[in-house]
């Protein structure tokens, strides 16, 4: 029984907080392939797997951390056919609105953080279902519809292994922090949704867990969605209380901040926090969580 192997993209130059996983065998894949700034250390990855041909690239969803780079390893590997889901397919194609709604978030740093995005060609191209199962000869890599982080996006259960890749379903834990952090961008953040896909990973029976950021969780399946969750409820209930005082991002962020520090994140390294922040910030989340409130809010009015 082998396992994935993984390869950290390094993404931002920073170790253990994007991973891309590799899954050599009669047919080869890579589930996630960090943003294309990155893209050197994952094709120096591939070459020290001895890789010299990738069948499938596969994607989570289309955010720029886990996709960015896969329109570069598709010219890099011309015979890989790039597995997404159908709502996520067209904006590879044609990146100009994911470009443009991560500059909303990121501005001056799109270039720096991410490195651009290269169109994939329509025909290298597979959308997959929810249940459906790519064969990769002695395993299969079946996908779980989870949205809620995105309103598109998949984990990946490994028939051989029992792993699910949970993308960023569960939020993040870069390697070495016992904690999970909520990952809540604006957009299309939704914590009923995001709650639910949570209890559906669990039903999985799943053997593991394996986060994008970063790698096995240090928990069973069950404590890590337990604990997934609950991140996710106690970040609702630290934004909606800020908010009723201040809707300015700023201000809820320092709330936030502040909230998340007294409770657990306080006890982080200074250079561990900075990880976990440039994984998935406290403004980006606070962000999401603010716009998915308005939207309830507006939704019950
Ligand atoms: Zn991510």
């Amino acid at each position: 029984m082998s396992e994935p192997q993984i390869i950290d993209t390094k993404m931002h130059g920073l170790d253990g907080i994007t991973g891309a996983f590799l899954f050599k065998g009669e047919r080869t894949a890579l589930v996630e392939t960090g943003p294309k700034s990155s893209v050197n250390n994952v094709m120096a990855g591939l070459e020290s797997a001895a890789v010299d041909r990738l069948d499938l690239l596969i994607v989570t969803h289309i955010h720029l951390d886990h996709a960015g780079a896969a329109g570069t390893l598709a010219r890099k590997f011309p015979e890989a056919t790039v597995v997404v889901h159908p709502v996520g397919a067209p904006h590879l194609i044609d990146p100009a609105k994911l470009w443009a709604s991560a500059t909303r978030i990121y501005g001056d740093d799109m270039e720096r953080f991410w490195g651009g995005i290269d169109p994939i060609p329509p025909d290298r191209i597979r959308t997959i279902a929810d249940g459906e199962a790519i064969d990769l000869g002695s395993r299969t890599l079946t996908a779980i519809e989870t949205p809620g982080h995105a309103g598109h996006h998949h984990a990946y259960l490994d028939s051989e292994t029992g792993i699910v890749l949970v993308g960023d379903a569960l939020g993040v834990s870069p390697r070495g922090i016992a904690a999970f952090r909520p990952a809540t961008p604006p957009p299309e953040f939704n914590l009923e949704t995001c709650l639910a896909s949570i209890e559906k990973i669990r039903r999985l029976g799943a053997a593991a867990i394996w986060m994008t950021h970063f790698g096995p969780a240090c928990v069973s399946v069950d404590d890590a969605c337990t604990q997934a969750k609950e991140a996710l409820q106690e970040w609702a209930r630290w934004v909606e209380s800020a908010r009723t005082s201040s809707r300015d991002l700023d201000e809820v962020t320092d709330a936030v901040r502040a909230a998340a520090r007294e409770a657990s994140e306080g006890k982080l390294t200074a250079q561990d926090a900075d990880r976990m922040e440039m994984t998935t910030s406290y403004r980006m989340n606070v962000s999401g969580y603010m716009r998915y409130f308005d939207k309830r809010e507006k939704a019950a009015s």
